[in-house]
């Protein structure tokens, strides 16, 4: 069989421990054979981040700016613990989050779904995509715990000196205060990210805040979000067939709970933080998520969603086989043939990774699975198998396929 050929190349970005092992069962078994394979390789393995003072991690996401597609394995990132355990220089920083402000993008995270687990939520049939904006709001605030009585207030200096001034609170004793901020271009950023991904999946984008709370801060969310649609993908949406909600976030979230799913939920920070959590749980498993970042023109970098799997890699430190799943990786791969095959107009590397996805939802539904799902499947036994069981399984699958 000929190997699929490519023109660009993806910007490949390995990663730590668990996930860095099975990477590379990936490529041996399910990519290097049938794909003639064009990367341009960034080693963001820990012990190289330190090597490197980093800068590998600047050079690869400037490479995904300049080529467009990327697809990252798990990094570790590195806590006092991990600076000691693997001697670091520095405590580095996260991988992920250069990688998001170079491409100024928003991450959308969208469970794999499979017959025999069905979702915590009995009518949700279809995925559901949450993009959260991951720019300022609680994570860059600035707060201070309040002794005693006295009185807060809200200033802005303007760069020529003007003045707005507000009262806080009046304290009578002890309390909590706060201060939050975001940038118009930010919003700017993420409804158009978010608008994008919606026309790319061919879903409904729903958006969801408090403006009748947060007349100022939320409502200018909810304004932005009108404003982009209006301008620039209004036509776009309506060619396409799809729509742009937006509602109160409370009711969003009601909304969420009885719909059967095949939509994107735009989310603000917080809400993203915490909602992408309930999501992916009542979806299933962790290891079953998947991730794309995508930039405001349209770069996009595929993940998983979980991380480095440590306890797995210390037992496999120790000669041990996991049962680790390599879904979420193997569909991060895919996700990047996809989107590489399309643009470059190459349907055949579109169809592989297509055929490979196939292959691994077959793998699944015929009941061999690794351990973290057989404890979640119903209505089949599954049988177990370590993760090079499984992705062999998976290969015969494909080779099935591409035959
Ligand atoms: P983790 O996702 O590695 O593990 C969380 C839990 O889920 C563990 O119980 C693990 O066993 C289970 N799990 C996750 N993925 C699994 C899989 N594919 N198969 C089977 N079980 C799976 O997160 P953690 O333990 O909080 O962090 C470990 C390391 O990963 C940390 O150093 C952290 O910095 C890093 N991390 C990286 C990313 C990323 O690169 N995107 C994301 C999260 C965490």
């Amino acid at each position: 069989m000929e190997k699929i050929k490519m023109k660009t190349p993806l910007v490949e970005m390995d990663g730590d421990e668990m996930t860095r092992i099975l990477w590379k069962m990936i490529k041996d078994e399910l990519i290097l054979p049938f794909v003639d394979l064009k990367t341009e390789y960034y080693d963001l393995g820990l012990p190289n981040r330190d090597a490197t003072a980093d800068q590998v991690t600047m050079d690869a996401a400037l490479a995904n700016k300049k080529y467009g597609v990327s697809v990252k394995c798990a990094t570790i990132t590195p806590n006092a613990q991990r600076v000691e355990e693997y001697k670091l220089h520095e405590m580095w920083k996260s991988p992920n989050g250069t990688i998001r402000a170079v491409l100024d993008g928003t991450v959308f995270r969208a469970p794999i779904m499979i017959d025999s687990i069905q979702p915590v939520v009995k009518n949700w049939k279809k995925p559901i995509t949450i993009a959260r904006h991951a720019y300022g709001d609680v994570y860059k605030c600035t707060e201070f715990r309040i002794p005693g009585a006295g009185k807060a207030e809200l200033v802005f200096t303007g760069a020529d000196g003007s003045q707005q001034r507000a009262t806080v609170f009046d304290f009578e004793g002890a309390g909590v205060l706060q201060g939050q901020y975001n940038k118009d271009d930010s919003i700017r950023s993420f409804a158009r990210s978010c608008f994008n991904y919606a026309l790319d999946v061919k879903q409904d984008l729903w958006f969801g805040a408090k403006d009748t709370i947060s007349k100022k801060y939320d409502h200018t969310f909810k304004d932005i979000f009108q404003e982009t649609y209006d301008a620039e993908y209004k036509e776009k949406f309506e060619a396409a067939g799809i729509t742009y909600f937006y509602s109160l976030i409370d009711d969003i979230v009601a909304r969420v709970i009885r719909s059967e799913g095949g939509f994107v939920w735009a989310c603000k920070n917080y809400d993203g933080d915490v909602m992408s959590d309930m999501v992916s749980t009542a979806f299933g498993s962790l290891a079953m998520m998947t991730s794309v970042l995508v930039s405001p023109d349209g770069k996009y970098e595929y993940e998983a969603a979980h991380g480095t799997v440590t306890r797995h890699y210390y037992k496999y430190l120790k000669g041990e086989k996991t049962s680790t799943n390599p879904m979420a990786t193997i569909f991060a791969w895919s996700g990047a043939f996809k989107k590489r095959g399309e643009l470059d107009n190459l349907p055949e590397l579109v169809h592989f990774g297509e055929a490979l996805e196939a292959a691994s939802l077959q793998t699944l539904n015929e009941g061999i699975m690794t351990k973290d799902l057989c404890g979640l499947a119903e209505g089949i036994t599954p049988t177990a198998v370590d993760s090079e069981g499984f992705i062999k399984a998976i290969r015969e699958r494909l080779e099935a396929k591409l035959a």
